[in-house]
């Protein structure tokens, strides 16, 4: 059967949200306008406040009721996953596992992050104490992506919370039930105030929040909707985390374990049936190793199987039109020199698509080029490490990476240009709470999870305060006549003795 976009009329109110791989309605949701959203956002300001108030030890009690109802519930949470994204049980109680540790890790750490703490004041105001806190935006705007529905936005959602804002949550229109579940879990725990809201519908939906009077916006999803975001909040300066795309390389050293980097490539580049930002996408093998490695792919990923049912490995392609990406990097692959060693063309068997291993693609081709979001892997042959850094560094994403090998893992991970990378596994850095996770170029900037992650939702806010005057009074136009003079003597006595 083929699921299709199902998109509403213009003077729709509502929008089904379809199982991907029956077609089944999994529910109803509105299509909230503009003046909607603003009235969502308004409704938050006060809840932002009160949240905000609650101060780190109120709101880390409140979060970590929130871990215990999701860990509680993660049966019933992980089904409803898989009836709306189409990703297996197995696979969603994965990421809820994931979601669980991010939640609680930065309840945790808000307070010693962002927390009000004394620095040094220096010489030049060392008659002033100072110090430095990291204050809430206010009200966050959140819109997410559908491929790790709850993982991904609560990337935000946590770390936004955890350092005092309130937020509006814009889930992808394939998987609106999914951050309705989100939400009603959280007012079990926070019901005096709408602190995080729900606003559903499509890229109008989005377009609003970011124009809504937001004090910030995290958005997750392709690059192409990044840019729109980045321009709706330039308008009002609105600041923002944009976190995109990826077309992630493996490196297969000439020193590698070739079965555990196989296993990891087929894991990383088939699982969430590829539609995983920091999926592996890309191998560059060493050439020593190569035709072994290459056997030990095509061995493995023959063996994985996309499916509805229970026993299958991944589920179907959540979003209809990425089945013609997928297939259009496919045929591009074939007809210009690549070759299929797992499945081919016929793998596309929508809403499923079949594992598929592509070698000798020219790195021209869009199978190389661009985010594909499928169950395909491609293997190229390299010359040795260097050329396997070039290859890999040489795309516009810079999302995560992996390496494998013995004993040159670190070295070859210092010369990647990429946000993450995992050595001897895949995608493992996601797992970390305390890693900062994002990528650079059109992979977007900013960061979630980790330290850097509870910071993109504060801002820092630097106060100095005298503790006596000081005898060197330099800021006032009172000061002595020969203070020029006194300021030159100490700036090149402290300074001036030649570079050390
Ligand atoms: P998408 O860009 O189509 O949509 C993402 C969200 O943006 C949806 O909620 C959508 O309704 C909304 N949107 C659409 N148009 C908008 C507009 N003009 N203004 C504001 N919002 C708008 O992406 P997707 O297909 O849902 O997700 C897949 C993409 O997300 C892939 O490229 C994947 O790599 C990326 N992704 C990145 C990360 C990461 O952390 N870097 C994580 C997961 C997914």
């Amino acid at each position: 059967m083929t699921v299709t976009d199902a998109r509403p009329t213009d003077s729709a109110t509502t929008f089904d949200s379809l199982n991907p791989a029956t077609g089944a309605v999994v529910g109803t949701f509105p299509i909230h306008t503009a003046d909607d959203v603003t009235a969502a956002v308004e409704r938050a300001r006060p809840a932002a406040t009160w949240w905000k108030e609650l101060g780190y030890a109120g709101r880390k009690q409140r979060l970590r009721a929130w871990r215990s109802i999701i860990a509680n519930r993660m049966e019933e949470f992980a089904e409803l996953i898989h009836r709306e994204n189409g990703k297996p049980v197995y696979d969603a109680i994965g990421e809820l596992s994931l979601v669980v540790e991010h939640l609680d890790w930065a309840s945790g750490h808000a307070k010693k992050t962002l927390g009000r703490r004394s620095v040094s004041s220096g010489l030049l105001a060392m008659n002033n104490s100072a110090s430095l806190e990291y204050v809430p935006y206010g009200v966050v705007g959140v819109i997410g992506p559908w491929n790790y529905p709850v993982h991904t936005p609560m990337g935000s959602i946590s770390y936004a919370l955890a350092a005092g804002n309130a937020v509006v949550f814009k889930p992808s229109e394939y998987t609106p039930l999914i951050g309705k579940w989100l939400v009603d879990t959280f007012a079990e725990v926070v019901p005096e105030k709408p602190v995080l809201q729900l606003i559903t519908g499509f890229g109008p939906t989005g377009a609003a929040l970011c124009t809504s009077g937001v004090d910030k916006l995290a958005f997750t999803g392709s690059t192409a909707t990044g840019k729109k975001v980045m321009a709706a909040c330039a308008a009002d300066l609105t600041p923002v985390v944009i976190e995109c795309g990826g077309k992630d390389a493996f490196i297969v050293a000439s020193d590698a374990d070739l079965d555990a980097a196989a296993e990891a490539a087929v894991w990383g580049g088939l699982s969430n049936a590829g539609q995983t930002c920091a999926g592996v996408e890309r191998v560059y093998a060493v050439a020593s190793v190569y035709d072994e490695f290459v056997a030990k792919v095509t061995e493995r990923a023959g063996k994985v199987r996309g499916g509805g049912d229970d026993d299958a490995n991944y589920g179907p392609i959540t979003m209809p039109s990425q089945i013609d990406i997928i297939s259009r990097h496919i045929d591009d692959a074939l007809a210009n020199g690549g070759r299929a060693v797992v499945g081919g063309r016929e793998s596309v068997q929508a809403p499923f698509v079949q594992p598929v291993v592509l070698v000798d693609v020219p790195e021209t081709s869009s199978a190389i080029t661009e985010e594909t979001f499928g169950p395909t892997i491609t293997i190229a042959k390299v010359r040795d490490e260097a050329e396997a850094v070039k290859l890999a560094n040489d795309s516009v994403y810079g999302l995560g990476a992996a390496v494998f090998s013995a004993k040159k893992g670190r070295d070859i991970a210092d010369q990647l240009s990429s946000g993450c990378v995992s050595i001897n596994s895949a995608i493992t850095y996601a797992m970390v709470p305390e890693l900062p996770f994002g990528g650079v170029r059109d992979s977007g900037f900013g960061r979630i999870h980790g330290e850097d992650g509870l910071r993109e939702f504060a801002w820092p806010k630097s106060v100095t305060s005298v503790r006596f005057n000081s005898p060197l009074k330099v800021t006032t136009f009172d000061h002595k006549p020969n203070m020029g003079q006194t300021v030159i003597r100490m700036v090149k006595a402290r300074w001036g003795r030649g570079a050390k």
